[in-house]
């Protein structure tokens, strides 16, 4: 694999959809269990404050990069400083400006944007030929088990070897570890939200005793299960999903000015 890319100290893996699948193919028949996580700009802001967090990230068989922010600080950090702040600040407008037309060096050092949403549906298509046994643990009550039934008219040949919402409290975890692992799973989805998905996959992993990969993937086991509905691809594509995030959950305002002004703010800075 292609050397990692360092920014704001959380590492990042320059992948695309093939070479993780390829990569989970390899995790799948390893001795050893795997932890894939998909930091984006509000995750990397958090690794900032924390060290701890930051270190758990870092120590992941595989980051991918779930978000154009990601690819945007990789392209700008790559490119030498200007000396004056004037000049400098002209070239953050510019390499933003680049996100928005699309411009071919945003994906100069990070290949694509793989975000946790598209990553669950490719495993679980590719999961058809390679008979993966897939568990989505987490997201609210009965989501997981709508996820399931939503994926399996797609992909029918697929194999859910459970789902359940649990909570991420300490007190569940025995619970849940020992309802996971009587169905077996290879691949493990959780939706706990970040932090909490990948402390509870840090501290549970080697407990679950056939898993060999396990992914926190935030929301995306409410986008497969139509709950939640992803931004229209133009948007996706001119880097504006934080855009139709805060129209649609005006809530989130907080969240989404972590991810966009503050990220920028940070790597700037950095
Ligand atoms: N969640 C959960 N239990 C909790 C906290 C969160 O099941 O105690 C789920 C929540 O229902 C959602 C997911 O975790 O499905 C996190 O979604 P969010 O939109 O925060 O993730 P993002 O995609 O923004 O990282």
């Amino acid at each position: 694999m292609n050397k990692r890319i360092n920014i704001a100290g959380v590492h990042f893996d320059p992948v695309r959809y093939d070479d993780v699948l390829m990569a989970v193919e390899v995790f799948v028949h390893s001795e050893r269990q795997h932890m894939i996580v998909t930091p984006n700009p509000e995750m990397v802001v958090n690794a900032l404050g924390h060290p701890k967090f930051k270190s758990l990230l870092n120590a992941a068989s595989l980051s991918i990069p779930d978000g154009i922010g990601i690819l945007w600080a990789a392209y700008y950090l790559s490119q030498s400083r200007s000396k004056s702040r004037f000049a400098e600040f002209f070239r953050v407008l510019a390499s933003l400006f680049k996100v928005l037309i699309k411009s071919k060096a945003i994906y100069s050092i990070l290949p694509q944007r793989v975000t946790g949403s598209d990553l669950l549906l490719k495993i679980v298509e590719r999961s058809q030929q390679t008979r993966w046994r897939i568990f989505l643990l987490g997201a609210a009550p009965g989501v997981a088990e709508a996820a399931v039934n939503r994926l399996l008219k797609r992909y029918p040949r697929a194999i859910f070897a459970g789902s359940f919402a649990g909570t991420p409290a300490h007190s569940h975890e025995d619970e849940l570890v020992q309802r996971i692992n009587i169905t077996q799973p290879d691949i493990l989805f959780v939706a706990y939200g970040s932090p909490a998905q990948e402390e509870w996959v840090a501290r549970n992993l080697e407990k679950l005793t056939t898993v060999k990969v396990a992914i926190g993937v935030g929301g995306a086991i409410d986008f497969a299960a139509g709950r939640a509905k992803r931004a229209p691809l133009f948007m996706q594509r001119f880097g504006l999903e934080w855009l139709w995030r805060l129209c649609r959950q005006p809530s989130r305002w907080g969240r989404i000015w972590t991810a966009t002004v503050v990220f920028v703010r940070k790597i700037v800075s950095h």
